[in-house]
């Protein structure tokens, strides 16, 4: 119960690795108020699910895309809770092709929803968390994002993006006590990866030094790990979790 009394915000809460972030987050004895984007009724099972188990999840139906939402959405639970404590902007698409087919709108729903939003839910988190001096925002990149990926030039930009946006606010809100991190995936085993052929599944797991495919849980213990008081001294860092495909210096 590493979380306990803690409010939390995932975004993308509804599937795949968000859930299992917004399980854990409840588990660890947060409150949590996650978004789903069109997943409602999955939505509605796991808040009935954790309910059942005494946990606390709050649903909301949120596009990351629509910034003015997403500010409302904020405002929504800080004039609520009167508080703040956790950030996970998790929410995220891929839309591969190789670049020679890669298409405007392709490239631009990518980054509008991997890290556009991450600009816009972390500003608006911004006051609550500067003024109560203390705050922990997590980023989701991905793996991609360092070693870069053929047929994923507008994610792979995204999620590199999103580990500049981390880093250089990792220095602005230091003096507040605001920590900002991002975990960075490597194969999880989820919708997104779902959609892989049995060769390109074969060819991951041949990269993936541990020998298997990861999942939610994989991801979601480090989050947890980084929302609470014993990842109090790290700041602007990625942690891969990879099963090893990515080796960061
Ligand atoms: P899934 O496709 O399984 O789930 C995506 C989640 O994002 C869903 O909850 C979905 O909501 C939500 N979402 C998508 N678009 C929007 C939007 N416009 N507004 C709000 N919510 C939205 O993906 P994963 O769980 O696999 O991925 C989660 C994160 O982890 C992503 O950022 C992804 O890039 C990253 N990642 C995943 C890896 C993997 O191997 N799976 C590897 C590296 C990184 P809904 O269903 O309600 O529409």
């Amino acid at each position: 119960m590493r979380l306990n009394g803690k409010i939390a915000i995932v975004t993308g809460g509804s599937r795949g690795i968000g859930e299992a972030i917004v399980r854990r987050l409840v588990r660890e004895g947060a409150t949590v108020y996650a978004t789903y984007n069109s997943s409602s009724a999955a939505a509605e099972a796991i808040a009935t699910d954790l309910a059942a188990q005494g946990g606390t999840v709050h649903f909301r139906k949120l596009d990351v895309r629509d910034s003015l939402a997403c500010q409302r959405f904020i405002e929504e639970i800080v004039s609520e809770v009167g508080h703040l404590d956790a950030l996970v902007n998790n929410a995220g698409i891929t839309r591969d092709a190789l670049l020679l087919r890669m298409n405007e709108q392709d490239w631009d729903e990518v980054i509008a929803t991997n890290l556009r939003s991450v600009f816009v839910m972390t500003k608006a988190v911004l006051r609550p968390m500067l003024s109560q001096r203390s705050g922990r925002i997590v980023n989701i990149s991905s793996v991609v994002g360092i070693s870069g990926n053929a047929g994923q030039a507008n994610y792979a930009a995204s999620k590199a993006g999103v580990i500049a946006f981390t880093k250089s606010i990792a220095r602005e809100l230091s003096s507040r006590n605001v920590l900002v991190n991002c975990v960075a995936p490597g194969y999880i085993e989820t919708d997104m990866t779902g959609k892989l052929t049995e060769e390109q599944r074969q060819a991951l797991l041949r990269s993936v030094p541990l020998n298997r495919a990861g999942t939610g849980d994989d991801v979601a213990g480090v989050v947890a790990f980084l929302l609470s008081d014993d990842a109090s001294y790290i700041t602007g860092q990625t942690i891969a979790v990879d099963g090893g495909m990515v080796m960061l210096p």
